[in-house]
């Protein structure tokens, strides 16, 4: 789960990660409120799930609440890479004299997490990395022997930072924000850019903070911050009704059972020269409920031109499926084309049901190819 910018920077204050004071704001006049409030120049901040905001016209300074407003109103609204913004984080402006990076990620291939450094913040750490490799530090933590002051001082010195209060303050950020890494169950911790200001202070001026789904269930508190607002409609239903669904942007519609299946059927059908629209997991369940959730999550998608089932019957046996999709059909009025792929325990009869029972835009196929170039022809 991903957390806004204020929400990130919440859990920093919560592990004593220096931030500035701020306030959110969903009109401009809360903004011009927060400004008043807060006295003094402040920044307008743009709270989407995405990156790249300022570049994108999504962080604005204001000098007064008068500005600040106003910085609001064009800010409100605006669509961000598929992001419009409904709320405003209104914080006291700070002065930069230098922009600097750090975060807290995992990295999968050596199993560890990584601590990565570099002076060169502000812009895309990805930029830096293809740029200039040598100005990143990076440095793993065994988690089994944890933070050490030592990968501290390796991360200062590595990155060149001479200044000795500096060092001692980045040291100490570092050391916080791989604890709250581990406490918070992160996938990802990000300071971009972690600032210097003129008087020699370090603080976080930004926050990615990315929780783990998986651990949320430890972190009532943070499950909260969720806000259903920021998923699309279709994907705010399923979550309601249980269905895993990620939406894509081609035209085929997929329904498989078990994620592995769903994954493999994307591949097929991007083989078949399509690209899916979606993907629905049915999980182990095939009956009639679980196979309308999810028809009608597919179909609420006005890009979906075919949709695909490719089920693998283990311990849901293919005549359950059949059974399910058939009293599904009977419950709703579908007219896209359907193509379907049964295979494993009892397909010949799952596929007998399906032709004798089945309405003329149903089509079975006895592969996932075929059925997937099916789907392809049929979606075009
Ligand atoms: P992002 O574009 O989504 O990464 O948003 P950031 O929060 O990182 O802000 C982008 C840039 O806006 C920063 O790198 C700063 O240069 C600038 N910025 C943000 N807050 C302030 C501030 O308080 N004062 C000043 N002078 N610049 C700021
Ligand atoms: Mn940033």
């Amino acid at each position: 789960m991903d957390l806004y910018e204020y929400q990130g920077k919440e859990l920093f204050r919560r592990a004593g990660i220096p931030v500035s004071d701020g306030k959110l704001a969903v009109t401009a006049a809360e903004a011009r409120a927060a400004a008043e409030e807060l006295g003094g120049p402040v920044v307008v901040k743009a709270q989407v799930l995405t990156g790249g905001r300022g570049k994108a016209g999504g962080i604005k300074l204001a000098a007064d609440p008068d500005e600040a407003e106003a910085r609001a109103e064009e800010i409100l609204g605006l669509d961000i890479r598929g992001h419009v913004v409904r709320k405003l984080w209104i914080e006291k402006a700070s002065d930069i004299a230098k922009e600097y990076y750090l975060s807290v990620t995992f990295d999968r291939g050596a199993k560890q997490p990584l601590l990565m450094f570099t002076t060169q913040g502000g812009v895309d750490i990805e930029e830096v990395a293809a740029s200039s490799p040598e100005a990143l530090v990076r440095l793993h933590v065994d988690p089994f022997e944890g933070f050490q002051p030592w990968h501290a001082r390796a991360l200062v010195y590595r990155g060149g930072v001479e200044d000795a209060n500096e060092q001692k303050q980045i040291a100490a950020i570092a050391e916080r924000l791989y604890a709250a890494f581990v406490d918070f169950d992160a996938m990802l911790c990000e300071i971009n850019p972690l600032i210097v200001t003129p008087a020699g202070e370090v603080k976080a001026l930004d926050s990615k903070f990315t929780v783990d789904d998986n651990a949320l269930f430890r972190h009532a508190d943070i499950a909260e911050m969720r806000d259903p607002e920021a998923y699309p409609p279709e994907e705010r239903a399923a979550r309601e009704k249980d269905v895993t669904y990620v939406k894509l942007d081609g035209q085929v519609g997929i329904l498989a059972n078990g994620a592995g299946l769903g994954m493999s059927t994307l591949d097929v059908v991007a083989l078949a020269g399509g690209a899916a629209a979606n993907f629905c997991d049915l999980g182990g369940g095939g009956d009639a409920q679980t196979v309308v959730d999810a028809l009608d999550i597919i179909t609420g998608d006005p890009q979906v031109r075919a949709i695909l089932f490719n089920i693998f019957g283990g311990i849901t046996r293919c005549d359950e499926v059949a059974r399910g999709i058939l009293q599904a059909l009977d419950q709703m009025t579908i007219d896209l084309p359907i193509v379907v792929r049964l295979d494993g325990t009892n397909a010949p009869e799952a596929r007998e049901l399906l032709e004798q029972a089945a309405p003329p835009n149903l089509h079975v196929e006895t592969t996932m190819l075929s059925a997937a170039r099916r789907a392809v022809e049929l979606a075009g």
